[in-house]
């Protein structure tokens, strides 16, 4: 049985005492939502902090607002998410990436919050410390090497968030505190291309809440590719956002790509191809074969490297023609 390392807990009673606690104790400490990610990872040693910082006694991070489009605090469950009335209706993509997420148990426990901030992925770095010191370990912990790619000067390792890539096609805002005050930042310029560093926030700042903006007329969708229909984190997955006018003709477009690099990519050439044109199927698969060249899959996750670019094109058209349908 894999046990946790020692650590001490604090439950601080509002979220300025949570950061300033974060600030006192430093890289020894990590923030806990939910922890359905962070206690397996802890119990595998890929973090060893001293100190937790737990979130959940945190009402300022509980709230979901419903006006001039959507705010939800970071410490909102992923069933919450997935199940309310407002976000459903409103915000699909979401509810759907939300009721995609893992299974019921890890749901009702696991925060938005918490999934925005996942952890990257990787079947060399997703494994018992024993296994990971049998072969070495690797750049992304107590190693100096990928395994993935030799010579690779960067870990590849993969984002696996559902939630992720949604975020960054409904253009949300992030509000995050830290020991230097509050600041906003766009959803697609949180995440950073790199398994290692893959959040651009300093690691003390904690993500309070996430603003959407109104969505009338947006037609979105969220598609995710997996072994299983439960339980699994996502192999790839496509979130789309349009705006078609009155007489046909797309006026906006956000394509994200999820689980095929180590932050969501967005596909802008393919959204020029279809902004200023009426999409027809014979766009929407040309500008899916032009996002299907950004997805650079490695071969560290679930299923065949091939089989998994072979797809890109497929479920990018998919998702797009699956959006306009509703
Ligand atoms: C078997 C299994 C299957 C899973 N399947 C999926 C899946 O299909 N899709 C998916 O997206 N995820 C999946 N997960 C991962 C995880 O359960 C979810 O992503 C969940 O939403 C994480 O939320 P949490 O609150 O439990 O995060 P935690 O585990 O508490 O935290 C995760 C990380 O975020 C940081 N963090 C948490 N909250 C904040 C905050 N407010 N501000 C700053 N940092 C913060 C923590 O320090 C930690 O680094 C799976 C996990 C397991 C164990
Ligand atoms: S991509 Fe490379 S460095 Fe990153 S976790 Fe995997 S093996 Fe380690």
């Amino acid at each position: 049985m894999l046990r946790l390392p020692v650590f001490k807990f604090h439950s601080p009673k509002n979220i300025a005492e949570a950061v300033a606690l974060k600030a006192k104790h430093g890289e020894n400490a990590m923030y806990t939502a939910g922890g359905t990610d962070l206690y397996p990872n802890m119990k595998r040693r890929q973090f060893t902090p001293q100190t937790l910082i737990g979130l959940r006694e945190l009402s300022e991070l509980q709230m979901i607002n419903y006006k001039e489009g959507l705010t939800i605090g970071s410490g909102v469950s992923i069933s919450e998410v997935a199940r309310h009335p407002e976000i459903k209706k409103n915000y699909p993509a979401l509810a759907k990436a939300a009721d995609l997420v893992s299974a019921p148990q890890l749901r009702n426990m696991g925060t938005i919050g918490g999934n925005l901030c996942l952890d990257t992925r990787c079947n060399y770095y997703n494994q018992t410390f024993q296994w990971r010191k049998a072969l070495g370990f690797c750049l992304k912990k107590d190693g100096d090497i990928c395994w993935v790619a030799r010579s690779s000067p960067i870990c590849l390792a993969v984002s696996s968030s559902d939630c992720a890539p949604v975020a960054v096609a409904l253009n949300a805002e992030f509000s995050l505190l830290g020991p230097e005050g509050k600041r906003c930042v766009p959803a697609g310029e949180l995440y950073n291309n790199d398994g290692i560093n893959y959040l651009k926030k300093n690691q003390d700042e904690l993500l309070v809440s996430i603003h959407i903006p109104p969505s009338e007329g947006w037609k979105m969708n969220y598609k995710k590719l997996r072994r299983r229909d439960s339980i699994d984190f996502p192999i790839l997955s496509v979130a789309t956002v349009l705006s078609i006018d009155e007489d046909e003709v797309c006026t906006e477009a956000r394509i994200v790509l999820g689980a095929v690099a180590s932050c969501p990519l967005r596909a802008f050439e393919s959204e020029k191809m279809l902004i200023g044109n009426p999409l027809t199927s014979k766009l929407i698969e040309e500008s899916a074969q032009a996002a299907a060249k950004l997805a650079k899959p490695m071969d560290n996750t679930d299923m065949g490297l091939s089989f998994r670019k072979k797809l890109v094109p497929l479920f990018v058209a998919d998702a797009i023609k699956e959006a306009l349908e509703k």
